[in-house]
């Protein structure tokens, strides 16, 4: 694969391959030939005996050669954790700027670059907050955080979570919400207390609306407060989500500690957040396509290079493709097969002249399907991002609707364009970006089979938001799995 803008030093897999010398081992794969690294001596593998095995008998530390196959939060959470548990990561993914679906894109006509798509995180993502730290990038700083208020644009819904002590803090949000009548809200807080009670565990088998339907929720209360929050967490319709997992993020951000139902907004780029500063600490391949791996008895092949083990964190369609190969892989694929997905578009606007600021930096927008109004949200990038406020930037988010992939995108720009009008006071627009993830999300089903992180090859592991971490497809999903499948495949290798 051709790979513009890469720096100097790096050939590509396919041109290292073609350089190695006939019949001998390829050793420390990836690695620039003029650039030895501190473990290459480590490398050279004794015969008969493992890496794990080696490195631990000489140095005290079980450490091995990685691959980790696809730069995103999970594969980089991986990588940083594989170092931190004494081994070698190498990172080998597609793209030049490490972050997946969470990332920075090129530089464009904005003030500030776009990212793939906005992203709000929770004051409950702990293991994402906890690696931030641990990497030199403060939330405190890189994140805007508010307590839970979700507003609508034109002000007639309000749903502010107060600061006192877990339930009441949910509750008290629920019991006084502006837009809903007295039963609406008496509703809201039956059915957070019955799961609360049941531990949050609804049955498995429930959709949200039908869990809705069980617990008389009236329809208004559903529309203006269920289905936007179903969507927003889990990417997934109330006909189709799976009550269960929205069940689950209910519980993560309603009964923790207060401060776990926050909102945290992104100060910066995505790609600056902290995926950046992993890469700066990490042994970076970018604009490498793996296309197979070889799991083998001692080592795996990874694209015909050797490594100790693997780590996939790509999408589930990637490794399905990956592993398609391999004897034995059939009951693994049947799970990665399992998966469907839901897009979401994310539209940025450049308006002309000042607007008065939003009331808060996050707001919802009223849909009207039978208009094309499918957009949810709006953010306000020139706050977030404190960028000069002559020229306003805003951002809106229309997540899971067919309309996204069936409309042209100029049609759908210019009806997400109405809706926002329509809902807020807009001066003209200056410039407009549509960026469309087709594959956003997977979508979270009732029954949905997630695989573990272990494979039935000891030496290859699954890292993702896909992978059975109890969270629908998010960013700390993703970071959780990547800590886990680096913890996993070091039990494997050394137990
Ligand atoms: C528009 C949008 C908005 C979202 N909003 C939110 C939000 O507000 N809050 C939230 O928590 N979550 C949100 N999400 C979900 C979140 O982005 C994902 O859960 C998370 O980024 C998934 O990370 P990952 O590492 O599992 O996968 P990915 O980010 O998909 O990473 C996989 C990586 O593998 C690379 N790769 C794939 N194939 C290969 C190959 N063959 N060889 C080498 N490299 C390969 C890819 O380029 C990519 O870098 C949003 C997602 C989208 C698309």
């Amino acid at each position: 694969m051709s790979a513009p803008g890469r720096p100097k030093h790096e050939s590509s897999l396919g041109e290292e391959v073609a350089q190695r010398p006939e019949g001998r081992p390829f050793v420390a794969p990836g690695r620039p030939k003029h650039e030895p690294s501190l473990g290459e001596e480590v490398a050279q593998r004794p015969e008969g005996r493992s890496f794990i095995e080696r490195g631990r008998d000489d140095a005290g530390v079980a450490g091995g050669h990685i691959a980790v196959v696809g730069a995103g939060w999970a594969g980089l959470a991986a990588a940083i954790e594989l170092q931190r548990l004494g081994h070698r990561a190498t990172v080998l993914e597609v793209r030049h700027e490490p972050g997946g679906r969470a990332r920075q894109l090129p530089p464009s006509r904005f003030q500030a670059p776009l990212d793939n798509g906005q992203h709000l995180l929770l004051g409950a993502y702990h293991a994402t907050l906890r690696l931030m730290r641990q990497l030199g990038c403060p939330p405190e700083t890189k994140l805007w955080r508010m307590p839970l208020t979700l507003r609508s644009a034109d002000g007639e819904f309000q749903l502010r979570v107060p600061r006192l002590p877990s339930p009441w803090h949910a509750l008290a949000g629920l019991g006084f919400t502006r837009g809903l009548t007295g039963p609406e809200r008496w509703a809201a807080v039956r059915l957070v207390w019955w799961l609360r009670q049941r531990n949050w565990h609804p049955e498995d088998t429930l959709t949200v609306a039908e869990l809705m339907a069980r617990h008389r929720q009236p329809f208004a209360l559903t529309r203006k407060l269920w289905a936007p929050l179903c969507l927003a967490a889990l990417n997934t319709p109330i006909d189709i989500a799976c009550a269960q997992m929205f069940a689950h993020v209910l519980r993560d951000s309603l009964d923790g500690a207060a401060s776990d139902s926050d909102l945290l907004l992104p100060r910066t780029d995505l790609s600056r957040l902290w995926p950046q500063a992993a890469a700066a600490r990490l042994d970076m391949r970018y604009g490498q396509l793996v296309r197979s791996v070889q799991p083998g008895p001692n080592d795996i092949q990874v694209d015909g290079a050797t490594y100790d083990a693997a780590i996939l964190a790509v999408p589930p369609y990637m490794a399905s493709r990956m592993i398609a190969a391999l004897p034995g892989s059939a009951p693994l694929l049947d799970v990665l097969d399992g998966f469907s997905y839901a897009p979401i578009a994310t539209l940025t606007l450049q308006l002309a002249s000042p607007m008065p600021a939003l009331p808060q930096p996050l707001l919802m927008l009223r849909e009207d399907h039978d208009r094309g109004h499918v957009g949810q949200w709006v953010f306000d990038r020139t706050r977030l991002l404190g960028l000069d406020p002559a020229r306003p930037e805003l951002t809106v988010v229309a997540s899971q609707h067919p309309a996204l992939l069936d409309l042209s995108r100029s049609t759908l720009m210019q009806r997400l364009r109405t809706q926002l009008s329509e809902q807020l006071a807009l001066p003209p627009v200056a410039e407009a970006e549509l960026i469309i993830e087709k594959r956003g999300t997977f979508e979270s089903r009732p029954g949905l089979a997630r695989p573990g992180h272990l494979t039935p090859w000891p030496r290859l592991a699954l890292a993702g938001d896909y992978t059975d971490t109890g969270y629908p497809a998010v960013l700390e999903g993703a970071v959780r799995s990547g800590i886990d499948a680096a913890a996993a495949l070091h039990d494997a290798l050394t137990a």
